[in-house]
This record gives C-alpha cells, sequence and structure tokens, in this order.
C-alpha cells in the first residue's frame, strides 16, 4: 500500500458518520417504532428530557435499560453504599485507594494557579482560576463496569475545588450499579450518585429534571448515545471532549517484544468491538511475529470474541520504511494511547505531535495508565487528539481575568484607546476613557 493510502486508512471518521451496527439498528427499530440513525435516537431523547424532566428518564430508563424506576430510586441511597461495602473484596478496595492517591498527587501538581502581575504606573493584571460550581460525570456501565473511570474524572473535579459533584451510571437489570463503582465513588469525592445511563442521564445533567439538578459540565466517556448526546447538549452547559471507543497505536522497533506488542494491542481490542489496536514498525520480522502471538493470547482471553472483531475491523500492522515515517503516520492517527517501544524510546518523543497520551518503553503498558500511575485515563479518541486535550483538572475550573488601572496608567494609554475606540465608531467608548481624565 502507498503512503496516501496508508494515511487515509488510519484517518478517524468523524463522530456523526459513525453507522450503527446492524443489531443496534435492529434493537432500534422495535424500541423506538421506527428506523432512526443514533443522532435521531439521541435528539428524540434530549428533547423528552428536556421538556418532561423525569417522567421522560424513567420512560427512557424503562424502555432502553429495562428498568423500571420510580424518580426516587434514580438516587443512591445510604442502604445501597452500605451494602456494597458489605459485597466488596477489602483488597480491591485497597487497590482503589491506592490508584485513588496516585490520581489525587498527580493531579495536585496539575493545579493551575491564579495569579497577578504589576505594571506600569501601578496597575496590575492577571487571572483568577475559579472552580465549577457544580459538574455531572457520567460512568459508563452498559457492558462493563468502570470504577477507574470514576476516579479519573471525580478526583481532578475535588482537586480542582469543584462545589459539587453529581455522577451518572445506568443501572443493572436489577436496578443495581457494581459495588466498586460506589465505593470508588465515595473515595473521589462524588456527592450524589444517580442510576441513569445514556442519552437521558446526559440530558438530565444538562437541563436538570425534578430529581436531577443542573450542572455546568458534564465530564466522561461512553458509548455513541452519550456522546452525540454530550454533543447535543453542548452550549447549554459545557462538555470535556467527545470520547469514541478505546485506541492504542504502538510504534515498534525490531527490539519490541512481540509478546508485550500483542499484548498491549489486545488489552484495546478486548474493550469493545470498535476499538482500534494499530502496530506501525519498521521491522517486518516483528510485525509477522506479533500477527503470531496475538493468535495464541487471543486464544486465552475470556473476552475472545470481543477482541477479535475488533481486531478483525480495526486492527492494523502497518510496515513503515524508518522509525521517522512510523511517527508520522502515528501523528495522522492521533490515537488515544500512543506507545513507543524502541530501543531508545525519549529519541521519538520530539515526534509526537498528536497523542492523548504516550507511554515510552517495556515497562510502560497502557493498563499502567489506565488505572494506576496517576495521569488521566480519559483521552480523545478518533484523531481529536488534533485539537482535545487529556482530561485535567483545570477541565474543572474557569478562568477570569483582573484588570485594575490607576488613574496614571490609565492616561498614559488613553490617546491608544480613544484612537481604536473611534476607528470602531464607538463613541461611548472613548467618552468612558476621556471622562477619566476630567477629575
Ligand atoms: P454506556 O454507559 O456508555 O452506555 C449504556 C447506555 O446507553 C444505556 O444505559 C442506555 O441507556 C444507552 N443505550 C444503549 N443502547 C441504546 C440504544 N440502542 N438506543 C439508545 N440508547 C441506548 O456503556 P457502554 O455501552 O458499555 O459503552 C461504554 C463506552 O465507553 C465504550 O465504548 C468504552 O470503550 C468507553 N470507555 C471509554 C473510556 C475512556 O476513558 N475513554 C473508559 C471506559 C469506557
Amino acid at each position: 500500500l502507498g503512503i496516501d493510502k496508508i494515511k487515509q486508512m488510519l484517518t478517524k471518521p468523524a463522530f456523526d458518520e459513525v453507522v450503527l451496527n446492524p443489531k443496534i439498528q435492529e434493537k432500534n427499530k422495535i424500541l423506538f417504532g421506527q428506523d432512526l440513525t443514533a443522532s435521531q435516537v439521541v435528539d428524540k431523547i434530549v428533547q423528552a428530557v428536556r421538556q418532561d424532566g423525569d417522567a421522560a428518564v424513567m420512560k427512557y430508563t424503562k424502555l432502553i435499560d429495562g428498568v423500571d424506576f420510580s424518580p426516587a430510586d434514580f438516587l443512591v441511597t445510604a442502604e445501597e453504599y452500605a451494602a456494597a461495602e458489605q459485597e466488596a473484596d477489602p483488597a480491591v478496595v485497597e487497590s482503589l485507594k491506592k490508584a485513588a492517591a496516585n490520581v489525587r498527587s498527580y493531579h495536585m501538581e496539575q493545579k493551575p494557579k491564579s495569579w497577578m502581575t504589576y505594571r506600569e504606573y501601578g496597575s496590575i493584571l492577571g487571572q483568577a482560576l475559579i472552580p465549577l460550581d457544580r459538574v455531572g460525570i457520567y460512568v459508563p456501565g452498559g457492558t462493563a463496569s468502570y470504577p477507574s473511570s470514576v476516579i479519573m474524572n471525580a478526583v481532578p473535579a475535588a482537586v480542582a475545588g469543584v462545589g459539587e459533584i453529581i455522577m451518572m451510571v445506568p443501572p443493572a437489570l436489577d436496578g443495581k450499579i457494581n459495588p466498586y463503582v460506589l465505593i470508588a465513588a465515595r473515595e473521589a469525592g462524588v456527592t450524589k450518585i444517580f442510576k441513569i445511563g445514556g442519552a437521558q442521564a446526559i440530558a438530565a445533567m444538562a437541563f436538570g429534571t425534578e430529581s436531577v439538578p443542573r450542572v455546568d459540565k458534564i465530564t466522561g466517556p461512553g458509548n455513541i448515545f452519550v456522546t452525540l448526546a454530550k454533543k447535543a447538549v453542548y452550549g447549554h452547559c459545557d462538555i470535556d471532549m467527545l470520547a469514541g471507543p478505546s485506541e492504542i497505536l504502538i510504534v515498534a522497533d525490531k527490539t519490541a517484544d512481540p509478546v508485550y506488542t500483542a499484548a498491549d494491542m489486545l488489552s484495546q481490542a478486548e474493550h469493545d468491538t470498535l476499538a482500534s489496536s494499530i502496530v506501525i514498525t519498521d521491522s517486518e520480522e516483528l510485525a509477522k511475529q506479533v500477527q503470531k502471538e496475538l493468535e495464541l493470547q487471543l486464544a486465552n482471553l475470556p473476552r475472545q470474541e470481543i477482541a477479535r472483531a475488533s481486531l478483525d475491523k480495526n486492527g492494523l500492522i502497518v510496515i513503515a520504511e524508518t522509525l521517522t515515517q512510523a511517527m508520522e503516520l502515528a501523528n495522522v492517527s492521533a490515537p488515544e494511547h500512543m506507545e513507543i517501544l524502541t530501543a531508545q524510546p525519549f529519541e521519538l518523543l520530539p515526534y509526537v505531535r498528536h497523542a492523548g497520551a504516550v507511554f515510552l518503553g517495556p515497562y510502560s503498558p497502557e493498563p499502567l495508565g489506565d488505572y494506576f500511575a496517576g495521569p488521566n485515563h480519559v483521552l480523545p479518541t478518533g484523531g481529536t487528539a488534533r485539537f482535545y486535550s487529556v482530561l485535567n483538572v483545570e477541565t474543572f475550573m474557569k478562568r477570569t481575568s483582573i484588570i485594575s488601572y490607576t488613574q496614571p496608567a490609565l492616561m498614559s494609554v488613553q490617546d491608544d484607546i480613544i484612537r481604536l475606540a473611534k476607528a470602531e465608531g464607538l463613541d461611548a467608548h472613548a467618552n468612558a476613557i476621556r471622562l477619566r481624565g476630567m477629575k
């Protein structure tokens, strides 16, 4: 294949071009009584929740998630927390606490500070960083449970100083939530948890309902319905990013271990059939070994079926002419996770232009970042690492400018301001400056 063709294969389609898999399309025909695209489903749900509040949330929770809740059932109770603590394995809880502590200490270092600076004639300029009043985090729960996502969303919000952190998790068919999700939420500083999933959860947080308070920002990953709902409510509140299925791209040379390389590809492929796992290498030998190793490891995976479908659809091993060309191609893909498994990984670091997170060397596999090291695992996907950053403390803060001039400072610049105001035909602006010089 030519390089242009490979670049084309590495470029992800935009979210609104996503075609639903036929099984979901068929299910939606039954659920909604008509053939709707994912965006049409989401628009319908979002509008209904905006208009009818809890009643619409109840309706769609029953229709899509099969759980017959009244509004009083949405909120997780103290008894449910207690039951979760009873049920949980203390060793897992201990590991969750260690992970939360690592994530907290990493994000404390990242916290941006307000600042002020003195300028001529005693004027002061500055910038205040103000935490958001209330945020809502979405924790996916349809096909798996993600206590780690609770920590990755809520801890930075707590470090930012957000007043209230609420959380949405889809209920399982029995109306319950994974106990570790609840325990992680408490550990991370979440104030209220609602058992609501999908587009109805996003709309409830964006507009508020009788039982769900309206939030200023929604963060967290989810499936296509969640992501399109975040896109639909943007402007009514802020969102972090549009995050899609997980991705890994590994740049490897002949020194890379094929066993590690295949294992890391599979760690993404098992997420979901839409996940993508790509290797770009300058070694044909490694490419062949990885292919063999994938088969061997797949045979022992409980989520083999998902991983295989994902590799069939979105798995790719590219042989590049050089490592520099490999990095050029990696940047075209702009992956969520980029691993560099080469003899001198730090030599390639300056070539990284677009990646959510970079993992260097054989002992920094992607799950280390997913769970434990400290940096955030909520990362831009679908090529959006071109313009989005990893979720961080500032995601939960706003910047406000501070300006304070003395009279001499203002008079020293009045001519310029008046000239600019007049050039824009805004005489009242000019007057507001001129009058300050009259007393
Ligand atoms: P989810 O919580 O995102 O979605 C489940 C909800 O989707 C349900 O509650 C339901 O209301 C709604 N839904 C399901 N089918 C629907 C339909 N046919 N029509 C309308 N609404 C429907 O959980 P999920 O489905 O398991 O997806 C989780 C996603 O999050 C995966 O793609 C996973 O890779 C991703 N993820 C990403 C990260 C990250 O950090 N990037 C972390 C964890 C998970």
